[in-house]
């Protein structure tokens, strides 16, 4: 018999992507800002605090990647973050929302003013640790929202409004966000900002929405061999669900993605096997496209079923869904700017290609209220996340670095949110001609 090995894929396709990136790098135009954003002297109070934070938001990028936990089960990290909180003089409420590895903490200036909401995330992948470097998002909210924090309580008439820091448990796979938004955690809140790190500094990103889905299969068991034909096959039903996935790639838009495997497809081979399983995700670039797709898997499965002989169980969502991200182009043009104060230059959307997007939970909330998930460079660029060399990234010197560029930028953009009613009235009129909210709990209904 000949021996066969897995065959290394060509990394043809990498290279011309890289090559296409470079040359749209030195293409790329700025991403500006035409708002005024906060007064220049309490922006520089922020970003003054901020750094004077950076030993502790080191520890807390250190401490959290030394004891990576998963998601819902974030006690230590949680507790790490609302201990540093209360050094500060800050009491964080735990167990909100109806998760009890959630927190919140809420600081005030004049009452007259809007709410953002800075997010936190801190969950990590199991048997990767903190591969997507949420320990580094973590530190980067909570130091935004301490530096805020200590300048709101020096001088309480500076700033109109409030902020709200939000941790956000179980981003990982299961949408702890649109757990969250359901149970009311961003009820009052005008708008929303985090930060993610990655191989870019990338002002805009695209993000695909997310479904995860299970098939199950119910035929009719028979002797393999004396009686097939009283049998109906499950697992055929699996395969030609399987192939017809398979088949609808080539009709479907080319950032849709589809991924499956077949966990239950029977037990002996003399058997006809009676009940298969099959888990999927379905992604998409726009929610429309992504409910379009959903309706086309259901008919993928209808289909199987009927040819086999066989019921079919279609069941969405064994976790909240997540919408694609909708970035607020005016509160970007705010991160941007503060970014140039510590030397970074986001890159606009376009430049890096969209075809190399994962899923987040962010987008849940960025389709109920204007926000921002930008991405910063704690990696080389070629170091993907959720692999061993991103984790080994966000423990480094670039993490601890990017921690707190991170914490300076969202609190900057959070300041001049607060400060500046043009830019706010900028952020709401776009979110508006983007369609507004959308009722996110009942969008796949
Ligand atoms: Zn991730
Ligand atoms: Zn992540």
């Amino acid at each position: 018999m000949r021996p066969s090995e897995p065959f290394q894929p060509s990394t043809a396709y990498l290279t011309h992507l890289a090559g296409e990136t470079a040359g749209r790098l030195s293409r790329a135009t700025v991403t500006d800002s035409p708002y005024a954003g906060a007064p220049p002297p309490l922006a520089d109070a922020v970003e003054a605090a901020a750094t004077e934070l950076a030993g502790e938001l080191d520890d807390v990028v250190a401490r959290l990647h030394e004891h990576p936990e998963t998601a819902y089960e974030e006690h230590r990290s949680v507790a790490t973050l609302v201990e540093l909180l209360a050094r500060h003089g800050i009491a964080a409420e735990t167990g909100v929302h109806g998760v009890d590895t959630a927190f919140r903490a809420e600081v005030s200036g004049r009452r007259d003013g809007p709410t953002i909401a800075v997010l936190a995330e801190y969950d990590a992948l199991p048997g990767l640790g903190h591969a997507c470097g949420h320990n580094v998002i973590a530190a980067a909210a909570v130091g935004a929202f301490l530096a805020l924090a200590g300048t709101v309580a020096r001088d309480p008439d500076a700033v109109a409004g409030r902020v709200v820091l939000l941790g956000t448990p179980a981003e990982e796979g299961h949408s702890g966000k649109e757990v969250l938004a359901r149970n009311g955690a961003l009820d009052g809140v005008d708008a929303a900002i985090m930060v993610h790190p990655y191989g870019y500094d990338l002002a805009d990103q695209v993000w695909l929405g997310r479904r995860l889905l299970r098939w199950t299969f119910t035929g009719v068991s028979a002797h393999a061999s004396a009686q097939p034909f009283m049998g109906r096959n499950a697992l055929d039903a699996a395969t030609l669900a399987y192939q017809g996935v398979g088949l609808l790639r080539q009709q479907l838009p080319p950032v849709d993605r589809v991924h499956a495997v077949i966990v239950e497809g029977g037990t002996r081979p003399s058997i006809i096997t009676e009940r298969s399983v099959v888990q999927l995700y379905a992604r998409s670039k726009y929610p429309q496209t992504l409910k379009d797709l959903s309706r086309r898997l259901d008919d993928v499965a209808a289909g199987a079923a009927l040819m086999t002989g066989t019921r079919v169980e279609i069941d969405w969502d064994q976790h909240p869904p997540s919408l694609p991200v909708r970035t607020n182009d005016a509160l970007t043009g705010r991160w941007v700017r503060a970014q140039r104060r510590r030397g970074r230059d986001p890159l606009p959307a376009g430049v890096v290609p969209e075809t190399i997007a994962a899923s987040t939970d962010f987008g849940n909330v960025s389709y109920r209220i204007p926000g921002i998930h930008p991405l910063l460079r704690i990696a080389p660029p070629d170091v993907a996340l959720h692999t061993a060399e991103f984790a080994a990234a966000a423990a480094g010197p670039a993490a601890r670095t990017g921690a707190l560029d991170g914490a300076v930028g969202l609190a900057l953009t959070a300041l001049d949110y607060l400060c500046d009613a043009e830019l706010r009235d900028a952020v709401d009129a776009e979110f508006a001609a983007q369609g507004g909210p959308l009722d996110v709990p009942h969008y796949f209904d």
